[in-house]
């Protein structure tokens, strides 16, 4: 156990802080010292070395390891220094900052918080920190001055009283921000008596300051702080009533006028809808309404959804009334069933298998396909089935190449570990020198059935992606997201190519894959997405959607591979964007954040605030920590679309599926 968490501690060292540009050897020495779990509670300890924040008592959290390091290295400590840490939350923070400093006085406003604290760096052996139980917010005058003051609590300015206790030449790193969740992190330093110089770092959301000098307590009197909350929620007010003066209301969602929305769009040639959760009858339904106008009024060309490439063709063959000999598999079986089979995808698979009527041919049919990389071995079987038809020599070739990673097939995150572990030979050889012979021989093959051969290439690449993709599971969580994004946005570019210059696109995915990336804190952790690359490639001609919605209910599991459920959505917290949203008192509506209407509400949506993400997991317990991360609405989505309160999906069971054909997608 103990050396499992030593090897995790230097991976994160690593990946999380050395990889993403902290270099200062004596921080990095410091990080892989102190055991992050000797300060989290028995049961999170196993999550020690996670890239994020978790919560500790109070309601507060410690901070996510990388933002410990990145600020103490922004500190530019030289070793022995004197440092004020205001926050001392679980005590970590202070116990890397005494790894280096001289003297460390720790000022923590929770009592419970600062003893435990205390006990806990006791315990620990440190004998240079002092952990002091009061208001930091107006920092602590029996200890200044201060070498260096680090604030990790957000507030709106920085209090005069911690940089009247700043020695000259001395720096103070803390997150600034207009609302209480959304900061930017601050470095000043004091050049002389009176002269400060300060620097913007980065954007971060910390837990609030909350004192004399910062935030009101939530349930104080007003005028007790330096700003109250009550001032910085006069911000969102204003805002949501500009909402709801620019908005177009959805009053009837089959009916709303949505050529406002078309005009918006205009001769994009890829629309982005991202959903705020994988399991809300309402997004399900009223993407499906866009896509069906932008195919029937402005002639897209497919439509390309978060789904694995095999599962997703079954699908593509029903609505384009291909002849292929029925499956042996059924699709969609891998959890989670219900993302899309599901009586709103269904719907929309069966007015597009009746569109298609119009068209002559396969290729002119409007096509689904699936994006996503996780049927490894479904994909193995698809390109095995293909070459035994067009070339049965190279197919027995491509079964011992593949034969690689059979030994997986129950668990390929267990390739993915012997392979990190290099107890086992990896098989990237092999599944790339399979993909490059296929694309070889494309004239060969392709010139009896360019859809089939378009259909095994996908797979060969998903089957060479996703071995890299389960490989990098143990490098890194931003590693793997980033190769999996790039695989569905690859898969897009090939879906171009293959269906010609003017082809067009619809994109099905989660917001955390439409929404820009590089306007959210996902960049913090260096993630990029599918929006983000559209964005990159295509300009003004990528359009971007978002979802979101304040309550309800929806679908989804809690934990990975766990049964459906059907869970309430809370309410959404007071500093986010669907807080916002809900004040607008306005139901549902569309609302184009390109040219909004009015100069103040563009400049408003592209302030930092809270963002919802439900993924095909809700935790409401640990709601704040596991689903929200901040965004700047405005610069991430092109349109903003919202329902109050939502609905689940309807998952399909056999009584719903009872006389359908052999080739139906969603077959039994
Ligand atoms: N660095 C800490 C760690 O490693 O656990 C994380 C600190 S947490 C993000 C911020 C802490 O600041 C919380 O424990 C909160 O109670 C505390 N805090 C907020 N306002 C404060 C104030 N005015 N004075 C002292 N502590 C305050």
């Amino acid at each position: 156990m103990l050396e499992r968490k030593d090897s995790e501690r230097h991976a994160m060292v690593e990946s999380q802080l050395r990889a993403r540009g902290i270099h200062s050897p004596m921080v990095l020495e410091a990080m892989d010292k102190v055991h992050r779990e000797s300060f989290l509670p028995e049961h999170m300890q196993d999550l020690a070395y996670e890239d994020s924040a978790l919560p500790i008592a109070e309601g507060q959290t410690i901070s996510q390891p990388y933002i410990v390091g990145y600020m103490i290295d922004a500190l530019q400590l030289d070793g022995g220094e004197r440092v004020l840490e205001v926050g001392t939350g679980s005590g970590y923070g202070a116990a890397v900052l005494a790894e280096i400093a001289g003297q460390v006085i720790t000022v923590e406003r929770h009592k419970g918080l600062a003893d435990r604290a205390r006990d806990i760096l006791d315990q620990l052996g440190y004998h240079n920190i002092d952990v002091v139980h009061g208001d930091g917010s107006t920092g602590w005058h029996p200890g200044a001055p201060y070498d260096a003051i680090v604030v990790t609590a957000g507030g709106p300015k920085i209090p005069p009283a911690l940089k009247e206790q700043l020695a000259v030449g001395g720096t103070l790193v803390m997150p600034v921000g207009q609302t209480e969740s959304s900061q930017s992190l601050v470095r000043i330093t004091r050049e002389n008596a009176d002269d400060f110089r300060e620097e913007r770092l980065i954007e971060a959301h910390f837990v609030p300051l909350v004192g004399q000098a910062a935030w009101t307590e939530p349930g104080q009197p007003q005028g007790t702080g330096l700003l109250t909350s009550q001032a910085a929620r006069a911000e969102p007010r204003s805002l949501s009533e500009l909402v709801a003066e620019h908005a177009e209301p959805i009053d009837n969602m089959e009916t709303v006028d949505l050529d406002p929305l078309l005009k918006r769009i205009g001769d994009a040639r890829v629309v982005c809808i991202g959903e705020a959760s994988h399991g809300t009858a309402e997004f399900y339904r009223f993407r499906a309404r866009i896509t069906k106008e932008l195919i029937e009024k402005k002639g897209f060309s497919f439509v390309a959804v978060e789904a694995d490439w095999p599962d997703a063709s079954r699908i593509d063959n029903y609505v384009r009334h291909a002849e292929v000999p029925a499956a042996s598999w059924t699709a969609f079986t891998r959890f989670p069933t219900w993302m899309w089979r599901n009586a709103e995808v269904r719907e929309f698979v069966d007015w597009l298998h009746d569109y298609n009527r119009n068209f002559e041919s396969e290729e002119s049919k409007i096509g689904f396909h699936g994006l996503d990389l996780y049927s490894l071995y479904t994909s193995i079987g698809a390109v095995l089935g293909y070459l035994d038809n067009v070339d049965p020599a190279t197919a027995k070739i491509a079964r011992d190449r593949y034969g690689c990673l059979t030994p997986w097939q129950a668990d390929p995150v267990r390739y993915g570990r012997a392979a990190a572990s290099g107890r086992y030979g990896e098989c990237e050889k092999q599944v790339v020198t399979m993909l490059a012979e296929l694309l070889q021989k494309r004239l060969e093959y392709s010139v009896q059935d360019g859809e089939r051969f378009l259909d095994a290439v996908q797979n060969a690449r998903l089957v060479a992606n996703a071995e890299r993709y389960y490989r990098s599971m143990y490098e890194g969580y931003s590693d793997s997201w980033n190769l999996r994004d790039q695989h569905m946005f690859d898969t897009l570019q090939s879906l171009f190519n293959h269906r010609g210059e003017g082809s067009k696109a619809v994109i099905w995915a989660h917001n955390s894959h439409l929404g820009d990336a590089s306007k959210t804190d996902m960049s913090v952790r260096g993630q990029l997405n599918v929006g983000q690359l559209c964005r990159e490639t295509y300009g003004e001609d990528a359009y971007l959607i978002g979802f979101g919605t304040h309550q309800g209910k929806v679908a989804a599991a809690t934990e990975w591979g766990g049964p459906l459920e059907f869970k309430t959505v809370r309410p959404s917290l007071s500093d986010s964007w669907e807080r916002v949203a809900h004040d607008s008192q306005v139901p549902a509506f569309m609302l184009g954040m390109r040219e909004p209407g009015s100069r103040d509400l563009k400049e408003q949506l592209q302030h930092q605030r809270l963002e919802r993400a439900i993924g095909v997991i809700y935790r409401p317990e640990s709601e704040r920590i596991s689903h929200y991360f901040s965004a700047r609405l405005g610069q991430q989505f092109d349109e903003y679309i919202w329902f109050d309160v939502t609905h689940a999906v309807t998952p399909l069971d056999s009584k719903m599926l009872k006389g359908t054909p052999e080739t139906y997608p969603f077959g039994l």
